[in-house]
């Protein structure tokens, strides 16, 4: 700079006087040699820009300067006042996180050696770093390199670098996952999920056959579609048309055979505990699959000999016995659990109900992280997660150990 001292003020001048002298340029009046390099040239300066910006940008989000005027967070601050998009804006929040995070990235973002968009990609990978492992070693080499490449590398880099097995590698890369929504504008929300490859497959999979195929007279593009395949599927949800799948053909009530058949009038339970009337049940029943269930003191037995090795029918006495997610406190119903070996059939567990519970999915993928073990059977067990905390998971559902209740089942 000539070795004038200038305050950012000047310097901001100084820059706006030299996007001046840029813009005087007719694009139409270049040559072909003067419009590439201007292409070319302007394209690493906006990369260096974002770069100084989006060091500002973190040293203002780390002063504060959004707080206390009713903004959400920097991005809501800078987008609101600047009319960027969210998104953008965002987007220079985390590439500010990561030129902070890393002394090595901020300078190669400031001298153009890496662009905004490749440094941006490293953001996970300075700012949560591998332990023990030298990230100047990663980011000389995504020098020259596209977004992509870098989000590989860096993968790479911490595969290499870390002992972590492809579970533990599995379990971080699960963590990732995500529904997050951003502020309405024109009435519409912008919702990113993110989700491990094959749940993200089956999910894309799900909302294209709910909202249909595409066809001469559907003059939807494919994202319009898809729009309305996972709105269908909220609507459906919302008037009762999903269930989380096993149980829809099924209520499964319990009740005692003498209230069965009409001797005695105890209610019937659902598997979600609601009370049914004995009539009504004794009516429901008349157009019912009955199945006989016998079990002492709360352990079930037997579900009949011609269903004992039914998945759907054992499904359902572990409906009636866990009732949901054996997890205690866990709310989510039994309807959206998986059927769980608590020792693994590899392992030589076997599926009977001693050895089968349902987990919902979260309970069901920290059982098997790695360091984790379970005590007990299927009747009352606790899972040891590896940071030591105990869950309990006695049953709640209708039929518990301990509890008399004399056999006879019918399902509707
Ligand atoms: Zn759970």
């Amino acid at each position: 700079m000539f070795g004038m001292v200038v305050d950012m003020r000047e310097a901001l001048d100084l820059l706006d006087l030299a996007t001046d002298a840029v813009a005087m340029h007719d694009p139409h009046a270049l040559t072909l040699s003067d419009l590439r390099d201007g292409i070319l040239s302007l394209q690493q300066h906006i990369d260096r820009v974002k770069g100084i910006h989006a060091r500002l940008v973190a040293a203002g989000d780390s002063a504060g300067v959004w707080q206390g005027q009713a903004k959400r967070d920097m991005a809501d601050w800078l987008s609101s006042l600047t009319k960027t998009s969210y998104g953008d804006a965002a987007s220079r929040v985390r590439l500010g996180e990561a030129m902070g995070a890393s002394p090595e990235l901020a300078d190669a973002v400031t001298a153009g050696e890496v662009t905004a968009a490749t440094a941006e990609a490293l953001h996970d990978a300075v700012t949560q770093p591998v332990p023990n492992a030298d990230p100047s070693e990663l980011i000389d080499s995504v020098k020259g390199a596209g977004p992509t490449e870098a989000r590989k590398a860096a993968a790479t880099f911490r595969e290499v670098h870390t002992k972590e097995t492809p579970e533990e590698a599995a379990g971080r890369r699960y963590q990732k996952r995500s529904v997050r929504s951003g502020p309405a504008e024109d009435g519409m929300v912008a919702t990113t999920v993110t989700l491990p490859e094959l749940e993200s497959r089956q999910f894309h999979q799900v909302i294209s056959f709910i909202g249909g195929k595409p066809s001469e007279c559907d003059g939807r593009t494919t994202e319009q579609r898809l729009a309305d395949g996972l709105i269908q599927l909220c609507a459906a949800y919302a008037s009762g048309a999903v269930t989380g799948g096993r149980e829809r053909p099924t209520i499964l009530i319990t009740i005692d055979a003498d209230s069965f058949t009409g001797h005695t009038d105890e209610p019937g339970v659902t598997a979600y505990g609601d009370r049914i009337p004995a009539h009504i049940v004794r009516h429901m029943a008349e157009q019912a699959n009955l199945q006989r269930l016998l079990h002492v003191g709360g352990m079930i037995l037997d579900l009949g000999r011609e269903v004992r090795y039914a998945t759907e029918a054992q499904y359902r006495a572990l409906l009636a016995r866990d009732g949901g997610c054996r997890v205690e406190g866990c709310h989510i119903p039994g309807a959206w659990c998986d059927a769980d070996h608590l020792i693994a059939w590899e392992d030589g567990g076997s599926t009977d109900l001693q050895n089968l519970v349902l987990l919902c999915r979260h309970h069901h993928i920290e059982k098997h992280r790695p360091g984790v073990t379970v005590t007990g059977d299927g009747n009352d067990f606790t899972i040891r997660l590896a940071n030591g905390t105990i869950l309990r998971c006695p049953p709640r559902g209708i039929i518990q150990p301990g509890q008399q209740r004399r056999p006879g089942q019918a399902a509707a």
